[in-house]
């Protein structure tokens, strides 16, 4: 299988399944919209999850916040959006397809990739989506769906400062949608136009910032590891200077290899002191961090890790993809995985199996997520769960009733074993 086919194959899976459908679909759709289904919610979740317990609620240095989407729109000129967060855009002058110039010159392209045409000459394009707030639609009441989290973290540093008294260094972390009116969108949830992002803004003494930032990535690499995304998947690009924004002094992306090319999964940023810096000449406000001890004040400096939720989603989703002659399996780490267990009664139609098998789902589920399925036979139900990435189906048999055992099937070696109804709970929980 090419790494093109399991792409294709994961897509398909995605919708099938339940994991991620086209969003508007009965309406032919919206471009590069999608929108998370009954399994993929579970996923997402999950992902956001972990993060969350390893970068806020796991470490002492870490507050959390929950940012607008709509921020004043100062901020946006503060923060240099409004100037720099442009995009050079060329269209074809044959077909008229329209492309980031920066991406056709990474590929080698002078023409356009799709019908060799020339080019129009660069455009600088605003990736911000604009609305208005109130009634009037003019100037005055423009304001900006949020292109990143960031933002509203260097907005609320001195409320942070103040309600906490926080020993530098320290971070605040945000998860929450940020929106981009991207030029070329596509390959499925890699790039679209609304996304998730789970971003910290680490402050720190200048002094410290190379340590720092070989730390956090570090931590951004292992969280990628611990999620099941392969080793030899990633890779950590240093972006040259021309391609850094307009606020950073050293950048790297981790990369994820797909089978259109490397691309970013993960950006690590030293931002320098240029948001807080920024946000204080034109709010006015000091924003300074005061060391106690020496009654230094001092504007700190940020190191910014920022991950995608949806290509976090689909990294892991690539690489949990497997075929096993035609089984499919969705390798997903335990504590990933939509459902923790399933539970089947070996017929649907013994009062006494079903009976006592909805015994085991309802307590089960009420500590784990856990779904029921009675259709087919046994082994059709392991191929479907196996497909979602379930670690583990249990079935209730004519044994169970005499001795209140079942079996536990693993998905990945697909061996039975007989367990206690007493034990499942301890044995799954384990596990996630
Ligand atoms: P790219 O070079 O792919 O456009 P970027 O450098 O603009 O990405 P950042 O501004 O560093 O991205 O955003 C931080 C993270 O947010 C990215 O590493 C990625 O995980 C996620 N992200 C950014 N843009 C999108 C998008 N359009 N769709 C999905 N996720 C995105």
């Amino acid at each position: 299988m090419t790494s093109q086919e399991k792409f294709e194959k994961v897509v398909s899976l995605c919708k099938r399944r339940g994991f991620v459908y086209p969003s508007s679909e009965i309406y032919g759709g919206f471009a590069n919209t999608y929108d998370y289904g009954p399994l993929g919610v579970q996923l997402l979740r999950s992902i956001k999850e972990i993060w969350w317990k390893k970068f806020v609620e796991d470490r002492e240095d870490v507050y959390g916040l929950d940012g607008s989407v709509l921020l004043n729109p100062k901020v946006w000129q503060a923060s240099g959006h409004v100037d720099n967060f442009t995009d050079p855009l060329v269209e074809c002058k044959k077909c008229h397809k329209r492309y980031r110039q920066d991406f056709l010159e990474q590929e080698g392209e002078t023409n356009c990739p799709e019908c060799a045409g020339s080019l129009t000459e660069p455009k600088m394009f605003n990736g911000m989506f604009k609305t208005f707030v109130g009634p009037t639609e003019d100037t005055s009441s423009v304001a900006y769906l949020r292109p990143e989290t960031a933002q509203a973290i260097f907005v609320n540093f001195s409320n942070v400062l103040n309600s906490f008294s926080p020993k530098i260094p320290f971070g605040i972390a945000q998860i929450g949608k940020a929106f981009r009116n991207e030029i070329t969108a596509g390959n499925f949830i890699h790039r679209t136009l609304e996304f998730e992002q789970m971003e910290l803004e680490y402050f720190i003494e200048e002094g410290n910032w190379e340590k720092e930032f070989e730390k956090w990535l570090f931590d951004m690499l292992k969280f990628a590891y611990d999620l099941g995304i392969s080793k030899e998947s990633l890779r950590v690009r240093e972006h040259t200077s021309k391609e850094r924004s307009h606020y950073s002094e050293k950048t790297v992306d981790v990369e994820y290899m797909y089978y259109f090319g490397w691309k970013e999964l993960y950006g690590l940023a030293y931002r320098t002191d240029f948001d807080l810096k920024q946000h204080s000449k034109f709010s006015g406000k000091k924003l300074l961090y005061r060391n106690n001890e020496t009654t230094e004040e001092f504007t700190p400096h940020i190191i910014e890790p920022s991950m995608g939720v949806g290509r976090t989603f689909l990294a892991v989703m690539l690489d949990s993809y497997v075929e096993d002659g035609d089984r499919i399996v969705l390798k997903l780490k335990p504590s990933l995985a939509p459902y923790k267990a399933a539970v089947f009664p070996l017929v649907r139609n013994k009062e006494e199996l079903v009976k006592k098998a909805r015994e085991v789902f309802d307590g089960l589920k009420l500590q784990f997520s856990t779904v029921w399925d009675d259709r087919g036979n046994i082994g059709k139900r392991y191929y479907s769960q196996d497909e979602i990435g379930t670690p583990y189906c249990i079935t209730i048999d004519y044994q169970t009733l005499k001795d209140n055992t079942v079996t536990i099937r693993d998905r990945d070696t697909t061996k039975q074993k007989r367990i206690k109804i007493f034990d499942i709970s301890l044995f799954v929980l384990k596990s996630i």
